[in-house]
Parts: C-alpha cells; sequence; structure tokens
C-alpha cells in the first residue's frame, strides 16, 4: 500500500491514545476536482480535514496522523458515542458529490480503501458495526458516502455490515411498524431520532442498504431490512 504525505495542520494538538480509535468514518469529498479537495483539506483557514484521502485513480494521501484527532465528522453521534473524531479514522473519496454531479466510486478508490480498511481494522480491532459513512452519525445533516457507495461489496470483503438478503418489497406498512423500525434503527446506533425530519434518516438508512429505491418510506422491504441488521448488529 503506497501512501503520500502531506501535512494538514487541521487537527487536535492533543494527541490520542490508540485505544480511543474505534470506529472507520467514510465520507465523499463533494467538490469539483482532486486537487481543490486537496487544498481545502490542508488549508488552515478551512478548518476541516481527514486522516486519508482516496483519489479516483486509488492514491491514498495521510494528511493527519492516525494518532491525531483529524476535522471531518462534525456534530455526530453513534450508539454512545458523541463527537466521532475523538475516536474515529476519518476517510475522504474523491467524488463531486450530489451537488456538482455525483459519480459512482472507481474500481481502483474502492480497491485502495478496503487495502486501507483492512489493515486499519487489524491495527486498532475495529468492529464491522462501527464502519460507518458520514450519513449514518450524523444523518440530519449529511448524505455522503451516499446511495452509490458499494456498501454491499465492501461487506464481501469483510467490512462493514450489510443484510445478504433481498427483498424487493415497496408495499406499504401501516404506522405501528414505524415504531419498531426506529426502535431498530436506535438498536443499530442511530441517533437524532426524535424530530420531524425523520425522513431523512429513513432516506440515509436506505442510501445505505436499499440503494436501489430511496423513497424515504418505511415500507416493507426497508422494515426487514432494519430486522435483519439488528439480529445481525448483536453478533458483529
Ligand atoms: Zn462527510
Amino acid at each position: 500500500m503506497e501512501i503520500s504525505k502531506y501535512n494538514s495542520p487541521n487537527y487536535n494538538k492533543k494527541a490520542r491514545s490508540s485505544k480511543s480509535i474505534t470506529c472507520i468514518i467514510i465520507h465523499y469529498t463533494g467538490m469539483q476536482s482532486e486537487r481543490e479537495s486537496l487544498q481545502r483539506l490542508i488549508h488552515p483557514k478551512s478548518g476541516v480535514s481527514c486522516h486519508y484521502l482516496i483519489s479516483r485513480n486509488g492514491k491514498i494521501f495521510n494528511l493527519v496522523k492516525e494518532k491525531n484527532i483529524a476535522w471531518h465528522a462534525g456534530k455526530s453521534k453513534w450508539q454512545n458515542y458523541k463527537d466521532l473524531n475523538k475516536n474515529s479514522i476519518g476517510i475522504e473519496l474523491v467524488n463531486k458529490g450530489h451537488r456538482f454531479g455525483y459519480q459512482s466510486f472507481t474500481s481502483k478508490q474502492i480497491n485502495a480503501l478496503v487495502i486501507l480498511c483492512k489493515s486499519l481494522k487489524r491495527k486498532y480491532k475495529i468492529k464491522n458495526s462501527l464502519v460507518l459513512g458520514h450519513s449514518d452519525i450524523s444523518p440530519l445533516r449529511k448524505i455522503d458516502p451516499g446511495e452509490k457507495f458499494p456498501w454491499r461489496y465492501l461487506s464481501s470483503k469483510g467490512i462493514g455490515i450489510y443484510p445478504k438478503t433481498r427483498f424487493k418489497n415497496y408495499k406499504k406498512l401501516k404506522n405501528t411498524f414505524q415504531g419498531i423500525f426506529f426502535k431498530n434503527l436506535h438498536n443499530l446506533g442511530y441517533r437524532y431520532l426524535n424530530t420531524a425530519l425523520r425522513k431523512r434518516i429513513v432516506k440515509n438508512f436506505q442510501r445505505r442498504y436499499r440503494q436501489s429505491n430511496i423513497n424515504g418510506e418505511v415500507d416493507k422491504e426497508t422494515f426487514k431490512i432494519s430486522e435483519f441488521l439488528t439480529k445481525k448488529a448483536k453478533i458483529s
């Protein structure tokens, strides 16, 4: 794994213990170009950074040392974690994002990501249930890495969780199931659930687990996936 070094000044000056590193957070850059993304992530005034940036042709850049807290997640929650920067390694994938023309991730990019995640998982003993997207931990504010991110493929490589069955049933469900659905999401780790903006959370859940149809509805398939994952989440 070849890694190019850059030094972003955007990190907490106090280093952390390696024990506190328990999560991987995946993002897209959401900017016009790779150069622009890299410049922003190392600019002293941008206030943002990440540990790793992966280009469209699979090149990996290291911008902040793993023992330092990089600034990528912002306000965020997952399970009992709050403000996940301090517990995570942040990885940005170059992609124009939904605002500038959302692209498929390239296979070179994803192969590099798989190698990087495998090595991080081994090094810090990171659980699959804690390999997350920005949209999982900040579901009201963020939608990256989005519905083109290959979570299913990653899980086939032993990274992250994904339901193994496909249900393909978009039938509407009675409201009573909504309560169970959001309980399932809470058990998985989703927070910010007590809000009028719950539909955003449903959409983000679908961007990750039911990428063929992001309708924001708790339909039969969406509900079943939440059931599957909750049982699965307990053992992984
Ligand atoms: Zn992000």
